[in-house]
């Protein structure tokens, strides 16, 4: 009854450490030094590294430029779990040029083949085979219909094939 407020100093605390550690990773994701983060947050080093270490609570605003200063949704600072370690910040970054990019499945597809031939890495044969076939018309990427092309250029053939009879 006393001590009634401690577990919850004692939660505040760990969602404290957790958000300074997920800051740190995200941080050390871009190949920021603490410096460079304080600079582009607009913080003190000190404040930087307090934050870091869960030992000062940012304001919102200072969440926000934070979060911006990271490259990352607000939210993601808040993600966390016992997936947290395990889970490698700087992926999402890959999804995130896939979106700004507008990646097409075809480019995706040769991003990805690319990615396995500069790190020496075998692509999963399993995904290889699940890959669905693209449409063989130049700049097409939509799925394949029949003859090795997508349905309106099937159907464009077929029609031009029927013209010709
Ligand atoms: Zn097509």
């Amino acid at each position: 009854m006393n001590d009634e407020g401690r577990p919850d100093d004692r939660v505040t605390q760990e969602q404290m450490h957790a958000l300074g550690r997920r800051v740190r990773a995200l941080r050390e994701s871009l190949r920021l030094t603490q410096d460079e983060f304080a600079r582009r947050c607009g913080i003190s080093v000190s404040f930087a590294s307090l934050l870091e270490r869960g030992e000062r609570s940012p304001s919102y605003e200072t969440l926000l430029t934070v979060a911006r200063a990271l490259e990352v949704p607000a939210a993601e600072l808040f993600r966390d779990g016992p997936s947290l370690d395990a889970q490698d910040p700087s992926h999402a970054r890959l999804l995130e040029f896939a979106r700004k990019a507008h990646l097409s499945r075809a480019q995706v597809d040769r991003f990805i083949a690319v990615g396995y031939a500069m790190f020496g890495l075998e692509p999963e044969h399993r995904a290889r085979a699940q890959r669905p076939q693209l449409c063989s018309v130049e700049g097409c990427d939509r799925p394949v219909l029949a003859r090795g092309l997508c349905a309106p250029h099937y159907h464009r053939a077929r029609r031009a094939r029927m013209s010709e009879d």
